[in-house]
C-alpha cells in the first residue's frame, strides 16, 4: 500500500496525488457503509492497480478541517491584500488572523500589486514584528511571485481575502496551468447556480498544495471564547503574563502591561483597538446565548 494526498472527488471517483502523479481512486465499500466523507487533502492509503488506479483502503486522522473552502489538514492560509485598489482594510486582516491563529493555522501575509505604490507603507513594519511572514508581490513585475512560491512548498495552503485584491491572478502567476481552470470555473458560474463546485487541491511544480478556491471568507470570529481571543495576538500573548491580574482582558483593568505597551507604541494602536472591537463582539455573542 502506498500514501497519498487526495485532491479531488468527483464523479463518484477520488483522485489522489501519489509521489506527484494523480491516480483514479474508488473506494472500499466498509466506507460508503459508514457514510464516511472524505475531503481533499485527506491522507489516505491505497492499494494500486496498475499505474494509474487504485482502491482507497485507509483515512488518517484529521488534523484540521475547513468548512470554506472543505479542506482537510490545512497548514497555512495566505492572507492577501492589495496595497492599493483596494486600499488595504486592517481590520478584516487581523480578523483573519485572529481566525488564522484561533485554527492553529500559520499566516502568511501578502501585500500584493505591489507595482501601485511608490513607497513602502508603515503597516508593513507592524505586521513583520509581529512576527508574521509578509511578501510584497506584484502579477505586473512578477516582483517576489517566487517568494511567495517557496512559502508553499511542502504545505497544503489556502488563499483569503476580498475579491479584487489578486488571489486569482497570484494562483496564475504561481501555477501557469491554473489560468484555463480559473475561466472556466468563471464561465460556470455565470451560467446559473445549478453548477456544482468541486474544491480541489492544486499540486504545484515546485511541491505544496494550494486549494483552487479562495476561503475562509466567513467573517464571524464564531465561537472563539473571549477568554481566548489575547491568545489569538501573538504581540499580547507575548507580554500578558506581565499584567496585574492573571484574567486581565487588557480592556479597563489597571496596571495592564499590554495598555502600557500600546502606549508606549510597542504594540500598533490599530492591533489594538481591532482587539478591543473583537473582544466586544465575542462578549455580545456570549451574552446571547
Ligand atoms: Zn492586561
Amino acid at each position: 500500500m502506498v500514501e497519498g494526498i487526495l485532491v479531488k472527488g468527483y464523479g463518484g471517483f477520488y483522485y489522489v496525488n501519489i509521489d506527484g502523479i494523480e491516480v483514479e481512486c474508488s473506494l472500499r465499500g466498509k466506507f460508503r457503509r459508514k457514510n464516511q466523507n472524505f475531503l481533499p487533502g485527506d491522507t489516505v492509503s491505497v492499494s494500486l492497480q496498475g499505474d494509474d488506479r487504485g482502491v482507497i483502503e485507509d483515512v488518517a486522522p484529521r488534523k484540521n478541517a475547513l468548512v470554506r473552502p472543505p479542506i482537510a489538514n490545512v497548514d497555512q492560509v495566505v492572507i492577501v491584500m492589495a496595497l492599493k485598489e483596494p486600499e488595504p482594510q486592517l481590520s478584516l486582516l487581523d480578523r483573519l488572523l485572529v481566525l488564522a491563529e484561533s485554527m492553529d493555522l500559520e499566516a502568511v501575509i501578502c501585500f500584493n500589486k505591489e507595482d501601485k505604490i511608490v513607497q513602502e507603507p508603515e503597516i508593513i513594519a507592524i505586521y513583520e514584528k509581529i512576527g508574521y511572514p509578509v511578501v510584497l508581490t506584484s502579477v505586473i513585475t512578477m516582483h517576489n511571485i517566487d517568494a511567495l512560491t517557496n512559502r508553499l512548498q511542502g504545505k497544503i495552503s489556502v488563499f483569503a481575502g476580498l475579491s479584487g485584491v489578486g488571489k486569482s491572478s497570484l494562483l496564475n502567476a504561481i501555477e501557469p496551468n491554473l489560468s484555463l481552470k480559473v475561466g472556466q470555473v468563471s464561465e460556470k458560474a455565470k451560467r446559473g447556480k445549478h453548477t456544482t463546485r468541486y474544491v480541489e487541491l492544486i499540486s504545484l511544480p515546485e511541491g505544496g498544495m494550494v486549494a483552487d478556491t479562495p476561503g475562509f471568507s466567513n467573517l464571524s470570529l464564531g465561537d472563539i471564547p473571549s477568554r481566548y481571543l489575547p491568545f489569538c495576538f501573538p504581540e499580547i500573548e507575548k507580554i500578558q503574563s506581565g499584567c496585574r491580574f492573571s484574567q486581565c482582558m487588557h480592556h479597563k483593568e489597571p496596571d495592564c502591561m499590554v495598555k502600557k505597551a500600546v502606549e508606549q507604541g510597542e504594540i500598533a494602536s490599530s492591533r489594538y483597538d481591532n482587539y478591543l472591537i473583537f473582544l466586544e463582539e465575542l462578549i455580545g455573542q456570549e451574552r446571547r446565548y
